[in-house]
């Protein structure tokens, strides 16, 4: 069984879960693998003999359970989500559920003070049950999205890991210094509407910055926009500027900008045109009026204000 291995580590050190894996396997094979997961890693933040925290997961997906928390009549607590798959069916002892809430534990967990999630990654921060979940989505630790653009990547990491991703897995070109002179060539440009996206990683200031090239449709104008995405959070990308700048035949377009945080996806970015926008018709223009090749050489410099 794929994944077996992490779920059977969870088991052993957890046997009281044991029971419901079983009942889980049955019902949904695949999903206890994922939520089995997600489980360990939690764990690994968590204090081990914490038993009220224990008593919080819910016993069949695993999660961390927030009012309202249900129970059947004999006391098996569930979470909403699995009691709206339940089927009013205790998926523990198969009794009637019904519609009973568990204020005892949900009172309890009002209570207590965990540390966040994140804290293997560098957040050693405590919060009240109930407000920790709004603070790990927001928590500057929190792991970035692969910044890699046209393909769905599912990766998650810190800057170095990610860097190190996009070197190995996506084969990105990376350049070291704060001045860039990068030529983009592409064939049959106008062929397919959007296809078209590079991205490269510049190395500067100790820190790394995504310059991304797109082909988006603007309306009803086909045009190409080229925009940078540092690696880090939005309040150390303001600290950086940076400009662009294409052309040819006598013609240049000019773009000064702030980067954007990777936490902002590049389709939120390339939406909002924070960027330098060329129309494909000029694009063509600058890569020598030809329509089969787009050859368009961006200069550009990152500097820090
Ligand atoms: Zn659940
Ligand atoms: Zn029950
Ligand atoms: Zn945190
Ligand atoms: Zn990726």
């Amino acid at each position: 069984m794929a994944g077996g291995g992490d779920s059977e580590d969870v088991m052993e050190a957890h046997p009281k879960f044991l029971r419901y894996d079983v009942v889980m396997a049955k019902a949904d094979k695949t999903n206890m693998i994922t939520k089995s997961t997600s489980r360990s890693a939690e764990k690994h933040t968590m204090p081990s003999n914490n038993g009220v925290y224990e008593l919080l997961e819910c016993p069949m997906c695993t999660n961390l359970m927030y009012p309202p928390i249900h129970q059947c009549p004999n006391g098996h607590t569930l979470c909403l989500n699995c009691k709206s798959r339940a089927h009013n069916c205790c998926p523990t002892c198969g009794s009637e559920l019904g519609n009973i809430r568990c204020l005892a534990l949900e009172k309890v967990a009002g209570s207590l003070e965990l540390p966040c999630r994140h804290q293997a990654l560098g957040c050693h921060d405590i919060f009240p049950y109930y407000s920790k979940l709004k603070h790990e989505q927001r928590c500057r630790f929190r792991p970035y999205n692969c910044p890699y653009a046209g393909s769905e990547c599912a990766v998650t990491g810190d800057i170095p890991n990610l860097v190190a991703h996009l070197k190995i897995d996506h084969n990105v070109d990376m350049h070291d210094g704060c001045t860039f002179n990068h030529r983009y060539v592409k064939s049959n440009p106008c062929e397919v509407e959007n296809a078209i996206w590079m991205l490269t990683v510049f190395n500067c200031f100790g820190r790394q910055f995504c310059l991304h090239f797109e082909a988006f449709q603007l309306g009803m104008s086909p045009v190409y926009i080229t925009f940078l995405r540092f690696m880090g959070e939005d309040s150390e990308a303001k600290k950086f500027s940076y400009s662009l700048e294409v052309g040819g035949y006598g013609r240049k377009l000019t773009w000064q900008g702030v980067p954007r945080s990777i936490r902002d996806s590049h389709q939120k970015i390339r939406d909002s045109q924070d960027g330098l926008i060329i129309p494909r018709k000029l694009a063509l223009f600058f890569s020598g009026g030809s329509r089969k090749e787009l050859k368009l050489r961006v200069i550009g410099r990152i500097w820090e204000e």
